[in-house]
């Protein structure tokens, strides 16, 4: 860390302390690694922090959309290599099924990802660019002083850092975040099954059912690596059983679903977005980003909106380092087109299904 000091806080360096960063990203993920570049690139000294061990396991449908891949362009100056796709690698789309079982088909050239893959190569270009990556290393606590905020690290030792600024990335979870903001989120429960067996549906796309007899949310399938997923998610987890048996039935009778194994099954959580897509964008010196504040796509399609926020939290910090008001201005700003698409994002798919119907507003 010595000798990394930051450009901008060579002045203060011995008043601070060695263990002192611009930035600390707290997680991973498609933002924080999008963050954490961004700030690099621009000169800036960053930790990026990673709870789990890298690679990080991460449930996923892997989809990247058209947005998706423009970013992964825009900010990372090249594409996602093969190496990180699953078979198929294309995506070629969305299909919806309504609450009256009409199709509505989104068609667009996407990708099928393993997220352990993808976002390790996020990562490691975060890392190429001059970010400290430490993993297996959990962010328990913050505390802020006048001019900076120390985090508390667990990893093999407990232990603090300095820095100027947090950026918050720690996705759906967002332990930190509910610590500072002393509020409780609620979420969704994802249960998929991964399965060896035969479906008459083509494999390049991604399947949203929205019918209510079939999950509280939505319930979805794909294919990855020629394993069938399917899916369906729940406000009430006691539930997950009664809506998957629905949803393999009404798979079998509509798309000739065929389960020859069970391989795996995952639980996971996402974000409950509530109308009108409330974004927490932070606290003090401490951003948020990604899923973290509240960015989220309908059909759980995080990775775009997540990628975006965290350039603009990035940018912010980089553009009025001097001035907090000015950061969280420039981040509200720079996200209010996000935040509009994903508004109306999700009133569309209010008007799709009764599951969804309280997002119209
Ligand atoms: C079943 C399912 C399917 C999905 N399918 C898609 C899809 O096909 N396409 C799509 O775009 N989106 C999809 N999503 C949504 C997408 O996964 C998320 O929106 C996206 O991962 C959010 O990115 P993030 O970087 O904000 O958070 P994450 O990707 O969750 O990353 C957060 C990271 O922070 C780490 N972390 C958490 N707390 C701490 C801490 N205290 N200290 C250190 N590290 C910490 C975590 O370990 C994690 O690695 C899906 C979600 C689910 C649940």
């Amino acid at each position: 860390m010595i000798g990394k000091s930051s450009r901008l806080w060579f002045n203060v360096w011995f008043e601070m302390g060695e263990n002192m960063y611009d930035v600390i990203v707290i997680g991973a993920g498609p933002t924080g690694s999008t963050a954490a570049k961004v700030l690099a690139e621009r000169g800036f000294c960053v930790l990026l922090v990673e709870r789990h061990k890298l690679p990080r396991y991460k449930s996923c449908s892997g989809v990247l959309i058209q947005k998706t891949m423009d970013l992964i362009r825009r900010y990372f100056g090249k594409d996602a290599p093969l190496s990180v796709t699953c078979i198929p690698a294309e995506n070629k789309g969305m299909i919806f099924t309504d609450d009256k079982g009409r199709e509505f088909r989104f068609e667009q050239d996407g990708l099928n990802i393993w997220r352990n893959s993808f976002d390790n190569w996020l990562t490691e270009q975060a890392a190429a660019s001059g970010v400290q990556v430490r993993d297996s290393t959990s962010a328990i606590s913050c505390e802020e002083q006048p001019d900076s905020i120390i985090v508390t690290l667990h990893g093999e030792t407990t232990y603090t850092e300095q820095a100027r600024y947090v950026i918050d990335c720690e996705g759906v979870t967002g332990l930190l975040k509910r610590k500072l903001l002393g509020n409780s989120q609620d979420f969704i429960t994802t249960f998929q099954t991964f399965n060896q067996g035969k479906i008459q549906l083509d494999p390049h796309y991604f399947y949203a059912y929205l019918q209510p007899e079939l999950s509280e949310y939505d319930a979805w399938f794909n294919v990855k690596d020629e394993m069938l997923v399917l899916g369906v998610s729940v406000k009430d987890t006691s539930r997950i059983g009664h809506f998957y048996g629905q949803f393999i039935s009404y798979m079998e009778v509509h798309h000739g679903l065929q389960i020859e194994q069970q391989l795996k099954t995952e639980k996971w959580l996402m974000p409950h977005i509530r109308p009108g897509c409330p974004i927490s964008y932070g606290q003090g010196r401490v951003l948020f980003a990604g899923e973290a504040a509240g960015f989220l796509n309908p059909m759980g399609e995080g990775i775009s909106a997540g990628m975006e926020s965290g350039y603009c939290a990035a940018q912010a910090i980089a553009s009025h380092v001097d001035s907090l008001d000015m950061i969280y201005a420039d981040y509200q700003r720079n996200t209010q087109q996000l935040k509009a698409y994903m508004e109306r994002q999700w009133n569309f798919v209010g008007r799709m299904a009764d599951t969804f119907l309280d997002m119209i507003i």
